[in-house]
C-alpha cells in the first residue's frame, strides 16, 4: 500500500479568527467542553490529535489519454469506542487539516449518539465536476486500493459526503470486496438499497432535524401548529426537515437555495417546491409573495431558524441582527466561534450540528448493523429506531443543559467528551 501514516503534531492557533479552520474550531471546542469536565488533561491533549492520518496518491488516466495525480486522505481521529466512521468528500479544497478537525468532529456526533464508532474523516483535493463518470469510478477505485489497509467493516467505515453519493460508495464497497474475495457491504454506509444500504438513509440527516426542532419548540413552551420557520438550504437536510416539519404542523414561512429564498408569512407549501434532488436550485422558481436573499432570510423574524446548506453563515456580522428565538443547526459548522457567544449573551438558544444533524450517522450505524446482520429493515423500523436514538440523545444533552449553565452546544460537546473519557481512562494508554 501506497499510503504514509503520521501523527499529528503541531499546534492549532488559539487566537479568534473569523471564520476558523475546522481543525481549529474542533479543538476550541474540545478544550472548552474539557474546562467544564473534571477529566485527565493528558487524555484532553490525546485527544486534539488524530490517531493517524493516512496521505496517498492516486493516479488515474484521464478520458483523452493523459495520466493525473491527486492526492487523498483518511484521517482518522479516535477508535476507543468503536470502528472509525465519517464522510469521503470529493472537493478542491480538501486538506489534510481538514480533514482531522471534521474527523474530530465525528468523534463527538457518534459519541453524544452513543453509537459504538469514533470519529474519521477523507477526501481527495479534486473537482469532481470535472471528472467523467468513468474517471470517477476509476478514482475511486484507486483510492480505495490505497486505503484498503486501513479501512473495513469493523476498522474505519467511509459514507457520502460533499462531492460523492451512493454511487461512489457503491463504487468503493465492490473495489474493496473484489480485493478481500467475499462480498463485504459493512465497509460503507450510504449505498444504494440493492447492494446494502439502508432504506431512509437519505431522509435521516433532516429527519433528525425535524426532531430535534419540535423537541426545542416544546422545551421552550411554543405549540409547533403556532411557530413560523426559516430554513436556508433546500437539499438533502433542508428540504426534508422543512417538509416533515410542515406535516407536523409548523407555519414554514422561508426557504432558500443557492440562487435566493421565498417568503410568505401565510406559510409556503412545501410538497409542491422541487427539492435540490429533485429539481437543482428550483426554489426561486416557486410563486411566492416576497422572495429575499440569502442574508436577508438569515435576518428574518421566525421562531425557529434552520441554518441547512453550508457552515459559516452565522457570523460576528449578522449574529445581532438575527431575530430568531431557537436556532437549530442543520449544515454543519454554520455558526462561528463569535456568532455562537453573541447568540449565548443574547439569550438565543443554538442547537448544535452534533445533535441535530445526527440522523445521517445513525442511519448509517443502522445500515452496518444491517449489513453485517444480511437482514434489512423496513423503512417504519429505520424512522422509529432513530426516533428514539435522538429522543435519547436529546434527553442526555438537556440533563447536562440544566444541571449546567451552559450552552447547549457546550451541553452535547460534554456529553461527547464524557463518553469518550471515560472510554480512554477505562481502557488505559497503551505504552
Ligand atoms: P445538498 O447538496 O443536498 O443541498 C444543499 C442546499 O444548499 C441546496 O439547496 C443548495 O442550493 C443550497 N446552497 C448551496 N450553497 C449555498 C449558499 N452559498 N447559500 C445558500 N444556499 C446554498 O446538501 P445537504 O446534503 O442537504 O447538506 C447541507 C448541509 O448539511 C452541509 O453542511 C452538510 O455538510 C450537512 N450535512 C449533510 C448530511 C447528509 O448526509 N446529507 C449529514 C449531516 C450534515
Amino acid at each position: 500500500m501506497a499510503s504514509t501514516s503520521t501523527t499529528e503534531t503541531e499546534q492549532a492557533t488559539e487566537e479568534s479568527t473569523e471564520p476558523e479552520s475546522a481543525l481549529e474550531t474542533a479543538r476550541r471546542q474540545l478544550q472548552h467542553a474539557a474546562d467544564h469536565l473534571d477529566i485527565d488533561p493528558n487524555i484532553v491533549e490525546r485527544l486534539k490529535h488524530p490517531k493517524s492520518v493516512h496521505e496517498v496518491t492516486v493516479p488515474i488516466e484521464r478520458d483523452d489519454g493523459g495520466v493525473d495525480v491527486f492526492t487523498g486522505y483518511r484521517a482518522q481521529h479516535d477508535s476507543v469506542r468503536g470502528p472509525h466512521k465519517g464522510g469521503l468528500r470529493y472537493h478542491p479544497e480538501v486538506t489534510r487539516d481538514e480533514c482531522v478537525g471534521l474527523g474530530m468532529w465525528m468523534t463527538w456526533k457518534c459519541a453524544v449518539m452513543d453509537l459504538p464508532f469514533g470519529g474519521a474523516k477523507g477526501g481527495i483535493s479534486v473537482n469532481p465536476k470535472e471528472l467523467s463518470e468513468r474517471e470517477k469510478e476509476q478514482l475511486t477505485r484507486r483510492f480505495t486500493e490505497e486505503i484498503r489497509d486501513v479501512i473495513g467493516p469493523t476498522v474505519d467505515i467511509p459514507a457520502p459526503d460533499m462531492g460523492t453519493d451512493p454511487q461512489t460508495m457503491a463504487w468503493l464497497m465492490d473495489a474493496y470486496s473484489m480485493q478481500e474475495g467475499e462480498t463485504i457491504p459493512g465497509v460503507v454506509t450510504g449505498k444504494p438499497p440493492v447492494v446494502g444500504g439502508s432504506k431512509g438513509r437519505d431522509s435521516a440527516p433532516g429527519r433528525s432535524v425535524a426532531i430535534i426542532a419540535r423537541e426545542a419548540i416544546d422545551y421552550y413552551d411554543m405549540e409547533i401548529q403556532q411557530t413560523s420557520v426559516g430554513i436556508q438550504g433546500y437539499g438533502s437536510v433542508g428540504a426534508n426537515a422543512a417538509r416533515l416539519l410542515d406535516e407536523w404542523g409548523a407555519n414554514v414561512v422561508a426557504l432558500s437555495d443557492v440562487n435566493g429564498g421565498i417568503y410568505d408569512t401565510n406559510g409556503l407549501d412545501t410538497h409542491s417546491i422541487p427539492t435540490h434532488h429533485e429539481e437543482p436550485e428550483a426554489v426561486m422558481t416557486h410563486d411566492a409573495p416576497q422572495t429575499v436573499s440569502n442574508e436577508e432570510l438569515l435576518e428574518l423574524d421566525v421562531d425557529v431558524l434552520i441554518p441547512a446548506a453550508i457552515g459559516n453563515v452565522l457570523t460576528d456580522g449578522n449574529a445581532s441582527a438575527v431575530q430568531a428565538d431557537i436556532i437549530v443547526e442543520g449544515a454543519n459548522g454554520p455558526t462561528t466561534t463569535t456568532a455562537s457567544e453573541i447568540f449565548a449573551e443574547r439569550g438565543i438558544p443554538v442547537i448544535p450540528d452534533i445533535l441535530a444533524n445526527a440522523g445521517g450517522v445513525t442511519v448509517s450505524y443502522f445500515e452496518w448493523l444491517q449489513d453485517i446482520n444480511r437482514r434489512a429493515w423496513s423503512l417504519e423500523r429505520v424512522n422509529d429506531e432513530l426516533e428514539t436514538e435522538m429522543l435519547t440523545a436529546w434527553n442526555d444533552v438537556r440533563e447536562e443543559f440544566e444541571s449546567r449553565d451552559v450552552t447547549w452546544r457546550d451541553a452535547a460537546y460534554i456529553v461527547a467528551l464524557s463518553r469518550v473519557a471515560e472510554a480512554h481512562d477505562a481502557r488505559g494508554l497503551w505504552p
